[in-house]
């Protein structure tokens, strides 16, 4: 149960894209300082800071930028809409790596003298973002683990195309509701290449979690763990079934529960990632999930011989 905006993302918009003349200024870090330190805005930061949105709001204008830090390859989105809020504007899907300074938007707000009686203006805005470039393809005879205890039956609460927060990019996501705690174990084999689990907020900000790189580029990801929550560090190697982390309830998630997706980064988008549909090893064989029913893993050698 991930809101879109979050990622990881964050909201579900639907954006009337207009071509409109694109300005992405892109300066060294040395000369963002002083500009952005200077500027009276709105920040909101994600991925641990590494991406930040400002909005610095003047008498006449509307400016809008990306802060950039990140050492690994990064596909950035960003998505508006504005109301009464004149200028060029076009989406940005591209991807970044190190630091970066990225002009989004400036705006003319209303004539004061001559807006009147509707001076009133807005905008809405959302940004996801993912790891890695738009180069990846899903292997679509992947069969994955559930990703809990053998022998063990959760309840999938929320499955592909969840209306409570599973569409856009999040469109093929799986929630188990479980007791904070229980026993994490990897639904595919690969290499851990985040992990975070500072967290102990439920309702806002981060969500603890675990993301694993594998064979074929795609990343899968494991939210709202607990509290020190990750079994893994980064870098190490997982088969399938391994042990390695514990569920919680950290993040924007309503209830204790895992969420479990399988991302790539994806360019020419309102979003910088996709999610795919994938199949699982249940003691009925392999299937995809529905929504509402409960899942029981069953023991599999011939599963840790998948990659
Ligand atoms: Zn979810």
């Amino acid at each position: 149960m991930e809101p879109i905006h979050k990622m990881k993302l964050r909201q579900k918009y639907t954006l009337p894209f207009s071509l409109c003349f694109i300005i992405i200024m892109v300066l060294p870090l040395l000369s963002v300082r002083d500009s952005i330190a200077s500027l009276p805005e709105k920040k909101t930061c994600f991925y641990g800071n590494k991406i930040c949105f400002y909005a610095k709001d003047t008498q006449d204008s509307l400016d809008g930028y990306l802060q950039i830090d990140c050492p690994e390859e990064t596909t950035v989105a960003f998505g508006a809409t504005f109301t009464n809020l004149e200028g060029p504007f076009k989406p940005l899907n591209k991807a970044f790596k190190g630091t970066h300074l990225v002009s989004l938007f400036h705006l003319k707000k209303p004539n004061r003298e001559l807006c009147k009686p509707n001076c009133r203006w807005n905008y809405k805005w959302g940004l996801t973002y993912h790891i890695g470039t738009a180069t990846r393809q899903h292997d679509e005879d992947a069969v994955y683990a559930l990703p809990y205890e053998v022998d063990q039956e959760y309840r999938l609460i929320q499955g592909e195309h969840g209306r409570h927060s599973h569409y856009g990019p999040l469109a093929y996501a799986y929630d188990w509701g479980m007791p904070e705690g229980t026993k994490i174990y990897a639904a595919r084999s690969g290499t851990v290449i985040e992990t975070f689990d500072n967290s102990n907020v439920n309702g806002s900000g981060p969500s603890n979690h675990i993301f694993i790189e594998h064979s074929d580029g795609t990343v899968g990801q494991y939210l709202h763990l607990k509290h020190k929550g990750c079994l893994v560090n980064v870098g190490q190697k997982i088969n399938q079934g391994d042990l390695i982390g514990l569920s919680g309830n950290t993040g924007k998630s309503t209830t204790p529960h895992l969420h479990f997706h399988v991302s790539t980064p994806l360019s020419n988008s309102p979003y910088a990632f996709k999610t795919f549909p994938l199949k699982f090893k249940t003691c009925e064989g392999v299937e995809e999930l529905k929504q509402g029913r409960w899942y029981k893993r069953c023991s599999s050698p011939s599963l840790s011989l998948q990659s």
